[in-house]
């Protein structure tokens, strides 16, 4: 707090994804502080301005405009002007606009930094009751059927925890492929309305939400914490008793008796200690 922020840099702002008590006193102040703010949707961030009490000039930075508004973006900051960053909700650049202009700073030299706030994303994951050790951001599946099958199929065996952003008019086909690609028994948490009225989050299987949905409409935002592919079971190593006789030997070797080194080579192998002490004695 009481920063100052640096000349020709850009700031990444993250804002609420719903709560607007989650807008960070630091989010607060830099967007006081820029030259102007770089907004997705100059309504949506204008509400937030309103709301907070903040009076600045805003340029729209999105898909569409991205390639005429980038370049004049950067023009500014090597002006010598501040920018913020902001999407209509949870950082910028995470499934929303932003990446390139980023890319475009960093190719330029130009400074960037980051005043972090919330994201679905990690939000859901932290209260999905699914393991968060390793997992992978997915983000929106394409609408393109090809591409979809691809990520799709791309992904069945992941093990690692996955996290999806979908629409709700699009929920109901995403479980369905889901439930049919991963298996219905595939745990998954539904994270819904994150910080609002409405939050809530559903632990079941895949199977069971997708068969929810064929019957309920759904509603709000959602993200979807889908439980990695289960390890597939070692395979039992197959032993001769020829390779049994070597591993007691080299447990010999290792300081055990030939007793103790044939118990423990069976105990590995499957063969009986009486046939592998036989044979080591045999050689001795
Ligand atoms: N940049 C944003 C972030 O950091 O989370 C994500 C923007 S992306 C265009 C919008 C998607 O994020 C929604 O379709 C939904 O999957 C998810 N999302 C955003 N806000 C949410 C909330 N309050 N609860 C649940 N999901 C949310």
């Amino acid at each position: 707090m009481g920063q100052t922020l640096e000349p020709g840099a850009l700031y990444v702002v993250g804002t609420p994804i719903g709560n607007l008590g989650d807008f960070s006193p630091r989010a607060r102040e830099t967007l006081e502080q820029a030259d102007f703010i770089a907004a997705e949707d100059t309504r949506v961030t204008l509400r937030l301005l309103n709301h907070f009490g903040i009076k600045k000039p805003l340029v729209s930075y999105f898909e569409h405009n991205k390639l005429e508004h980038g370049p004049l973006i950067v023009a500014r900051l090597r002006e010598g002007q501040t920018c913020a960053l902001v999407s209509d909700a949870g950082m910028p650049a995470i499934s929303d606009p932003g990446e390139t202009l980023v890319a475009a700073c960093a190719a330029a030299g130009l400074p960037v930094y980051v005043v972090p706030g919330p994201t679905a994303a990690l939000s859901a994951l932290a209260i999905s009751g699914l393991p968060t050790g390793r997992f992978t951001f997915e983000g929106f599946l394409s609408v393109n059927k090809r591409s979809r099958k691809e990520h799709l199929e791309a992904v069945a065996q992941e093990q690692r925890t996955m996290i999806f952003y979908e629409a709700p008019h699009k929920l109901r086909k995403t479980l369905s492929d889901f439930a049919r690609l991963f298996g219905p028994d595939r745990p998954i948490a539904l994270c819904r309305e994150l910080t609002k009225v409405h939050e809530e989050v559903w632990r079941t299987t895949l199977g069971e939400a997708a068969a929810h949905y064929r019957e309920t409409e759904p509603r709000g935002e959602f993200v979807l914490v889908v439980a990695g592919a289960q390890a597939p079971a070692a395979a039992e190593r197959e032993y001769t008793l020829e390779e049994a006789v070597e591993l007691a030997r080299s447990l010999g070797a290792g300081g055990l008796s030939a007793s103790e080194a044939a118990k423990e080579a069976a105990q590995e192998t499957g063969f009986k200690k009486g046939e592998i002490y036989r044979r080591l004695m045999e050689r001795e």
